[in-house]
């Protein structure tokens, strides 16, 4: 393995993060790298090594790092004004270009994170449907609020629906306000919403959760369960609108849900996030159009933000241009393909999961169709191939290779090269 070349002013970062922040951290990853820059489809460290990036900051630099065409709309914003907190005119061409894109979106309201996009879909759901209860999937993820945090990632399998909270700080009156199902299993939805459906304001899924794809049929289960009991269905699409297709993943496998939530490419890599659906429930958000005792509250310093809408609405004209989403699923079906055959070359117990946008090594022999298969993985055997992966130049994230348009095809083959290495590294015990 090549040893990394970490000069000294970034082992003075390291310990100025290491006393300043808890953890060391921003929170998001163990990785022990400081990443100064980065282009395109590569990032350099603080000591000028670079890597290729599949970490595309956790999803939003779908288009490559600091794209020419995004950077100038940014910066020709940025002279005119960062935040002005009422209406300005790309926060609301934004909104406008979202209604066009996506299916369920009728209306549009911009928040500035995943979280909090979750958050007030799952209260706008039950306003709308005057009821408290949410159903989430095991191993879904919905940002970091009390209901998100339910079952997000368990230690402890619990049996179903049995709600465990993955942090502490939660008070222990939500965990009855939130019933967990396994994901692909529609029975097991069918028989929990037959128990509780008037208490029921929202189902929440990933359409693809984490890794995993919907099996045929499952969405449209959820989508006539929901019409059949008036429950909201909530697609949370931060991770897959605008990557699985332009429309996203609700139109990508023709199910189209009540509301959805935006974030990540949405604002082109700045902080923007949006909840979009049906006008009669997003009304909601407008206290003169509904009673009072059925209105939400909500107000952010940052939404709608000029800047981040003008970096979105840039981001959003490339993805629109031809070959986009042929040129990002077939990069990752190159490396999905040749991983599979590498890691079963090498003889190790090991698959592939995921889609060409998305997808990562997972270090089980079995079925991974839900968090339960998933959390069978060896996640040691994961992260001491990821060590090898970032030696020879790789950045990914622990769980995830996630694609972006400026990826080449000397990247793949650099990408594929170290893959050779890693896995056998791995068969060889040497990492
Ligand atoms: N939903 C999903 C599916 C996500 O993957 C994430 C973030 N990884 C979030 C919500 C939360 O987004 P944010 O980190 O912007 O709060």
């Amino acid at each position: 393995m090549q040893q990394r070349v970490v000069k000294n002013s970034e082992t003075d970062l390291v310990s100025t993060a290491k006393t300043v922040l808890p953890a060391g951290t921003f929170g998001n990853t163990t990785l022990d790298v400081v990443i100064a820059r980065g282009k395109a489809g590569h990032v350099w460290d603080a000591s000028g090594n670079e890597y290729i990036d599949y970490l595309i900051g956790s999803g939003p630099m779908l288009v490559g790092h600091a794209h020419p065409e995004v950077t100038a709309a940014v910066v020709e914003q940025v002279v005119n004004g960062t935040t002005f907190f009422v209406n300005n005119p790309p926060g609301i061409e934004l909104a406008a270009a979202i209604v066009e894109a996506v299916p369920c979106a009728e209306q549009v309201r911009f928040v500035c994170t995943g979280s909090e996009a979750d958050l007030y879909a799952m209260r706008v759901a039950r306003a709308y449907r005057g009821r408290d209860k949410i159903l989430k999937f095991e191993g879904g993820y919905h940002g970091m609020s009390d209901y998100g945090l339910m079952s997000l990632a368990p230690k402890r399998l619990a049996n179903f629906p049995e709600a465990v909270p993955d942090s502490a700080g939660i008070p222990k009156s939500i965990r009855d306000e939130v019933i967990i199902a396994p994901f692909n299993d529609l029975e097991a939805v069918k028989s929990l919403v037959s128990q509780h459906k008037d208490e029921i304001a929202a189902i929440i899924v990933e359409p693809f959760q984490r890794l995993i794809g919907p099996e045929p049929g499952f969405l449209e289960g959820l989508r006539k369960i929901t019409e059949e009991t008036g429950i909201v269905l909530i697609f949370d699409e931060v991770v897959t609108g605008f990557r699985w297709a332009y429309s996203g993943a609700q139109a990508y496998y023709g199910v189209t849900p009540d509301l959805c939530t935006l974030g990540k490419i949405v604002g082109g890599g700045f902080p923007l996030a949006a909840i979009a659906g049906r006008e009669d429930i997003m009304r909601h958000f407008n206290k003169a159009a509904v009673p009072e005792d059925r209105a939400l509250v909500q107000i952010g310093t940052l939404s709608g933000n000029p800047v981040a809408s003008v970096a979105g609405l840039k981001t959003m004209e490339i993805l629109r241009r031809p070959g986009a989403y042929e040129r990002i699923w077939g990069t990752g079906r190159k490396l999905m393909d040749a991983l599979g055959r590498i890691l079963k070359d090498a003889g190790l117990k090991a698959q592939v999961v995921g889609e060409g946008p998305m997808f990562d090594a997972v270090f089980t022999d079995g079925p991974v169709k839900d968090y339960r298969g998933y959390f069978k993985g060896d996640l040691d055997q994961a992260r001491r191939f990821n060590t090898v992966m970032l030696s020879e130049g790789v950045l990914k994230s622990e769980g995830k290779t996630y694609i972006s348009l400026a990826h080449t095809d000397a990247d793949v083959a650099k990408t594929i090269a170290a893959y050779e290495k890693a896995a056998k590294a791995l068969r060889d015990g040497t990492v």
